[in-house]
């Protein structure tokens, strides 16, 4: 069945790939980015010939004007929608708390936290069986970014980031349970070290490099990877998953 879905932060990583992997099942999908049009004009060309659809869309996830706005273009290109991929998420350079600063910590927890919260409320709105607005949802399915960093904590590294994404489990859980019964179901994924530009945000570009041989599969995971995890999850294989968090961290 062909399906229509929103990546939020799909221009680059994670969220990259996920969009082409779900070009080549024929899907349709919404590229959400922050600011960077080249790399989500690369995304889009590359769903497109992976065999699937695409469009950009520009807008900031921690505005709920922007965020509506990526739904309702989504939907307006596609028809009604399927799934939401909750990906946008930043890291800021490491650091212990007591240096961290106000604005560093309302940019990781708007993104992280209120960016995530956001978009499963519209997923909600527009997918559940029972709401569905103009598009008359049809069920579907979410799937939030969380990290290893809510099992690890990431002390003197990020505890900011560690504590958002325990935050998006606690939503995964809930969600799950709430939209249950409207059709919905709601996972989330917990990657590991794995290769993207993330960690030059935390400052540590080398990050993947130098810790991948320590995890115990030997290595840091791609961004393919943790996609295809994430792929199943949406997909109808996972038809009776919901409220799972699912490792992918190569057993870290
Ligand atoms: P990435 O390579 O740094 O890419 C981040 C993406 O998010 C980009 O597409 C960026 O858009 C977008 N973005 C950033 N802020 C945004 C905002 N406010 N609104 C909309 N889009 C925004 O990140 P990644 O490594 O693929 O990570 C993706 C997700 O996986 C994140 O939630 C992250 O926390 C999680 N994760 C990653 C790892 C890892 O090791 N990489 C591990 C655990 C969890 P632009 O291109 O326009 O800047």
């Amino acid at each position: 069945m062909v399906k229509h879905i929103l990546v939020t932060g799909g221009s680059r990583g994670i969220g990259r790939a996920v969009a082409i992997l779900a070009g080549e099942h024929g899907w349709s999908v919404g590229v959400n980015y922050a600011g960077n049009d080249k790399a989500a004009a690369e995304t889009v060309a590359a769903v497109k010939a992976a065999g699937g659809n695409a469009i950009a869309i520009r807008g900031d996830v921690a505005k709920e004007a922007d965020v509506i706005a990526m739904f309702d273009a989504t939907q307006q290109a596609f028809g009604p929608l399927d799934g939401l991929v909750n990906n946008a998420g930043v890291v800021a350079p490491t650091a212990d708390l007591a240096d961290m600063s106000l604005e560093r910590l309302k940019t990781v927890f708007d993104t992280n936290i209120l960016g995530s919260v956001l978009c499963a409320r519209e997923a909600a709105r527009r997918m559940s069986t029972r709401r569905g607005g103009q598009y008359e949802g049809r069920g579907g399915a979410i799937v939030n970014l969380s990290s290893a960093a809510a099992r690890l904590g990431s002390p003197n590294l990020f505890v900011d980031y560690a504590t958002s994404k325990g935050a998006i489990d606690v939503l995964t859980l809930g969600l799950s349970k709430e939209l249950g019964p409207e059709g919905i179901r709601v996972n989330a994924v917990r990657p590991g070290i794995i290769e993207t530009d993330i960690h030059a945000s935390a400052g540590e570009p080398d990050r993947a490099a130098r810790l991948g041989p320590t995890v115990p599969l030997g290595r840091s995971g791609t961004a393919t990877e943790v996609a295809e995890a994430i792929i199943w999850l949406l997909g109808d294989e996972a038809s009776y998953v919901t409220g799972a968090l699912l490792d992918v961290a190569g057993g870290r």
